[in-house]
């Protein structure tokens, strides 16, 4: 799942050696990119340098229509953040804008402002993910996680009936290969049954009923799971805010969050804002703010690059392919996933990044950002994160940097996979929150006091529970009418 702790330490010696060697990396592998496209089964090596710059693959298409639908919000309606108002949610991420929303559907009348950086709302993780609406099978039953996700399913398929983004119920299958995974699949029966969702088990006919192509001895089915486009619902959410009376400002940062006599005051770009609560829902930024408002450093937000493949025979797969996960591991192994359009995707991969996503989205693979790096490498739970996982780690840098590793991993699921059925497609980084013992924090987690909440866990199935997510933030701020009034 990571790298090496060599490679975590060298750097510390000397950090600007660190960068000017990925400067020179990423000058090289323009070259070697050619070289790549002709012959996709070169060696390890070779595989290392290869670029989504270089070699553009078919999902750029499918991620440049989604981003389409998020960038129209900036355009539209360029303004500027006013002095006071009732509610600030800092990121307009999907959870940020279904925070928006959830706070208008109760207080109607309240002036509600999303600040977001960049601009354009959800170029990060929300419109850079799998997809999936997940049906709430994996969780610890009695967590927020657990909860949240159930709930946050079943909102989601309504918003996007009432939105009308579409959304698609092709169900899922996560498949026991041999008979050392029958135990794990059997947890998380049991699992999916503690958490109220709908599941079937399947033997090898049954399964290959439903993905004619897939490999396995027994399947776990869940008919609720489905597929979205996130980046479309974020827009969505957006237009739907602005239509409540709500304001969406992008091109404005938020530097600090205060706490004031009437509720908060919001240090951003263009000066401040004073209100009477704020609800801050940063994604990858969310420990930086916390900090800055004077919150524990603890948890901080490690980055994980997700990249994926688009496969090159989308007709293999109907729906979803999962393996039974690691129990071990907090990411849901390499997976299958049929995306609104019909593209399908195989992945993610899950390995540290040196950059929280300088622009957008996955950015580039060797992007480096040195503060970025320097939170990594400064944070004493990283180096106690990379001993847990020593053992791991060979195997998801494998993954993350041979296409041919990928496809023999990929082909556990569905036989018959190689290198030359997959190209190089998108990329998300997560935001996962590690502890200063090194723990991955696996559930949602808040922080914050008085009229102030920050979000400060958000992984997957964060975007499924993105409007449950919002009802809770919502329920533990508080009626904003309570507040001192400004
Ligand atoms: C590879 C990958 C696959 C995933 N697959 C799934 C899936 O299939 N299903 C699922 O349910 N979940 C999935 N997830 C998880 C899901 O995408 C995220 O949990 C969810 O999008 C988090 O939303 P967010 O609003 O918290 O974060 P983000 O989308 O990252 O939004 C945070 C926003 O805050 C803004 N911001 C940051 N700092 C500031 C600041 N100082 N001032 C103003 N604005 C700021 C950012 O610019 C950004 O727009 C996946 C995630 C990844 C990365």
């Amino acid at each position: 799942m990571m790298l090496s702790l060599p490679w975590l330490l060298a750097p510390l010696a000397s950090p600007p050696t660190f960068v000017f060697v990925c400067q020179a990396a990423a000058k090289s592998i323009k070259r070697r990119a050619s070289l790549q496209r002709r012959v996709p089964h070169l060696p390890y090596f070779f595989h290392f340098w290869v670029t989504k710059k270089a070699a553009p693959s078919v999902n750029r298409a499918a991620e440049a229509a989604s981003l389409g639908a998020v960038t129209s919000i900036r355009s539209a309606r360029p303004r500027a953040a006013p002095q006071s108002c009732d509610l600030v949610v800092v990121g307009g991420g999907i959870i940020g804008l279904a925070v928006a929303r959830e706070a208008l559907l109760r207080e109607p009348r309240s002036s509600v402002v999303v600040l977001e950086r960049e601009q354009a709302v959800a170029l990060h993780q929300s419109s850079h993910n799998s997809g999936v609406i997940h049906a709430g099978i994996y969780y610890q039953p009695g967590s927020l996680k657990a909860r949240l996700c159930v709930e946050g399913a079943a909102a989601m398929y309504k918003l996007c009936a009432e939105l009308r983004v579409p959304t698609e119920p092709i169900g899922k299958l996560i498949i026991a290969t041999s008979a050392a995974e029958l135990p794990g699949l059997e947890r998380l029966h049991e699992r999916a049954l503690a958490n109220g969702v709908r599941v079937e088990r399947l033997d090898h006919a049954e399964l290959r009923e439903i993905e004619p192509h897939a490999s396995g001895i027994a399947a776990l089915h869940s008919p609720d799971t489905g597929i979205v486009d996130y980046g479309a619902v974020c827009a969505a959410l957006a237009e739907d805010v602005e239509a409540r009376g709500g304001a969406v400002i992008t091109g404005c940062e938020v530097e600090q969050i205060e706490r004031s006599s009437g509720g908060a005051r919001i240090v951003h770009a263009q000066g401040s804002t004073d209100c009477r609560g704020a609800i801050v829902c940063a994604g990858l930024q969310s420990d930086r703010l916390a900090q800055a408002s004077g919150a524990s450093a603890d948890p901080r937000i490690v980055p994980f690059r997700g990249a994926y493949f688009a496969l090159r025979r989308p007709e293999l797969v109907r729906g979803l392919i999962y393996p039974v996960p690691d129990p071990a591991l907090p990411f849901l192994g390499v997976h299958m996933t049929r995306r609104i359009g019909g593209d399908v995707v195989v992945g993610p991969t899950a390995l540290p990044a040196a950059t929280r996503g300088a622009a957008r989205g996955g950015g580039e693979r060797w992007s480096v950002s040195p503060a970025d790096l320097l939170s990594t490498l400064s944070w004493p739970g990283s180096y106690r994160m990379a001993w847990h996982w020593r053992r791991q780690a060979p195997r998801e840098l494998a993954w993350a940097l041979s296409r041919s590793a990928y496809a023999r991993e990929a082909s556990r699921l569905v036989g018959g996979l190689t290198a030359v059925d997959l190209e190089p497609s998108f990329a998300g980084i997560r935001a996962q929150a590690v502890g200063r013992d090194g723990a991955l924090i696996d559930d949602f987690a808040f922080s914050g006091e008085g009229r102030i909440v920050q979000l400060r866990n958000a992984p997957s199935p964060a975007a499924t529970a993105s409007l449950a997510i919002a009802a809770y933030c919502c329920d533990r701020l508080g009626p904003i009418d309570s507040a001192e009034p400004q």
